[in-house]
């Protein structure tokens, strides 16, 4: 598509271009290229007849589903902007979201409307919505987006802090690629005899970003409502799917799956993950079972529209690289921020900013933060890093997660990737909690492997020395049984922080 730029011209395009192919798959539903286009016509056409104006949000809070695609081409024809909602947060959250981002309507499936009940805001019925489109006339929508008319509000997860609503422009979809086309870059090479595991949610910009680019070059999307291991696996093998993206917390699902070493993979030759960092060995693991996937992983926020930086096939084999992002995708540009705002040299830590063709326009209603964050076309990342002298970005932590004891700096995700390496240990977080002495001192949860004799703690702090510098072992280990981590697998490290800062006054997001 890329003499398109925008999803309405494009939903057009394409429909001429692959017609009855199927686009999207959710069990034994179906739609094809010129199904969609004509349900977004009479999407477009009902949010007009409703009174929608262009600029409006419609909210969406559902599982996955072929209607949410249906709804966000729908509001391209219209110039609506889609706003997909986590449907696994609570009403109150959800509440607060919806007002926020002042959606005029909001779909919701059966979940989204149990949680929605009690709360004024009268979401539309999913189960009613084909009774509704089909109820409208196929009208060609007048309306035409270029690329920075707004189009999706994705909320971050608010690991960080309070959801922000990230506004992407329709160039989100479509400069990064075709820039990379352009310059000889194929990136994974998707065409459309491929299928697309759609794992990750519509509700995050991954999901959204990644079955756009599958239906942007006529490949079919395969569905899940919501991600389960064994339900990812059947599909692979049933749908015979040739790319697999996922976050690090839905392989570990796939692994402790009964299934897992039964299931025919072959079919896989591109596998993306990223989103979270991954230790070694799980990496290792994965690559081992998808014995035909080339392997890429991506570095990105919802904020630069997702990928960024990416680590490609060639360089998964290279011991000095195993723990890099990777490089900058052609478009995009990363420097290392210190402090003061000066530009770092190779291999010395400080802010990742990056500047991205697919960048947001903004947070939604909040210009003090997108003018703090976004600066001069450079995103400040809020993660700390640095770049090798080969131009390869490692990502050492979130900035607000680092721990600064005894006047060094910490960053945890290294602690945890080595508390990982013990056998006993299945998870690991590390956060900074109060010292007297020293102001805060790392503080380690693990959950442990149940086949795996219990650890005594002594054991875990001895090994942690044979790994770590002394300075980085957690002083103080707690056994739980489960971390609080968000639908894309992240640790919500702000969760566990809280008990301990809440009386401080500091460091609890
Ligand atoms: P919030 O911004 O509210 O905290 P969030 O974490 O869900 O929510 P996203 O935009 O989804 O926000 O996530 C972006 C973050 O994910 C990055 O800033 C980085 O910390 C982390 N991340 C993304 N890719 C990788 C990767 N390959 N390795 C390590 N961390 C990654």
């Amino acid at each position: 598509m890329d003499d398109c730029d925008t999803l309405d011209q494009a939903t057009r395009s394409l429909a001429k271009r692959f017609g009855n192919r199927p686009a999207f798959q959710l069990d034994d539903q179906v739609v094809d290229f010129e199904q969609i286009d004509r349900a977004s016509d009479q999407v477009a056409e009902g949010l007009r007849a409703e009174g929608l104006s262009p600029g409006d949000r419609i909210a969406i809070v559902a599982k996955d589903c072929i209607a949410g695609y249906e709804i966000l081409l729908g509001c391209a024809k219209a110039g609506c902007v889609l706003v997909p909602l986590n449907w696994k947060l609570s009403g109150e959250e959800l509440k607060n979201i919806l007002h926020d981002s002042r959606a005029k309507l909001v779909f919701a499936d059966d979940t989204g409307s149990t949680k929605l009940a009690g709360f004024e805001i009268h979401p539309r019925p999913l189960s009613g919505y084909p009774a509704w489109r089909d109820s409208q006339p196929q009208i060609r929508a007048s309306f035409q987006a270029n690329a920075e008319t707004p189009i999706v509000q994705i909320y971050t997860s608010g690991t960080t802090g309070i959801p922000k609503g990230v506004v992407l422009a329709h160039r989100t979809f479509f400069d990064l690629r075709r820039g990379m086309r352009q310059m000889g870059d194929d990136w994974m090479g998707l065409t459309a005899k491929d299928r697309l595991l759609l794992s990750l949610p519509q509700f995050h910009i991954g999901g959204l970003w990644w079955a756009v680019q599958g239906y942007l070059v006529g490949a079919m999307g395969v569905l899940m409502e919501s991600f389960v291991g064994w339900k990812a696996l059947e599909l692979i093998e049933k749908s015979q799917v040739t790319q697999v993206p996922m976050v690090p917390a839905m392989i570990q699902f796939c692994l402790a799956e009964p299934s897992f070493d039964s299931t025919d993979l072959s079919s896989v030759r591109g596998f993306l993950y990223g989103g979270s960092p991954i230790s070694s060995e799980l990496l290792r693991t994965v690559q081992h079972k998808f014995l035909n996937a080339e392997f890429f992983q991506i570095y990105g926020l919802t904020e630069t529209g997702n990928m960024a930086v990416c680590l490609r096939p060639a360089d998964h084999g290279n011991d000095r690289l195993a723990h890099a992002a990777g490089r900058p995708l052609p478009g995009v540009d990363c420097k290392i921020v210190g402090v003061n705002g000066n530009e770092l040299p190779a291999n010395q830590t400080g802010e990742i900013c990056l500047r991205t063709p697919s960048l947001m326009l903004e947070y939604w209603n909040r210009p003090d933060e997108t003018n703090a964050t976004s600066i001069d076309g450079w995103l400040k990342t809020g993660d700390a890093g640095y770049v090798n002298e080969e131009g390869y970005l490692f990502v050492s932590d979130r900035i607000k997660d680092m721990i600064i004891y005894a006047g060094e700096n910490l960053f945890p995700t290294e602690i945890e990737s080595a508390l990982l390496r013990h056998e006993a240990i299945r998870d690991a977080a590390v956060i900074g909690v109060p010292d007297p002495k020293w102001g805060e001192s790392p503080k380690a949860f693990v959950v442990l492997n149940e086949t795996v004799e219990k650890p005594r703690i002594r054991d875990l702090m001895k090994f942690a020395k044979s790994q770590l510098a002394e300075f980085k072992v957690p002083k103080s280990f707690e056994f739980v049984t489960d971390l609080p981590r968000n639908p894309s697998g992240k640790i919500l490290k702000s969760e566990i922080r809280r008990p301990y800062w809440q009386n401080q006054n500091r460091k609890v997001n």
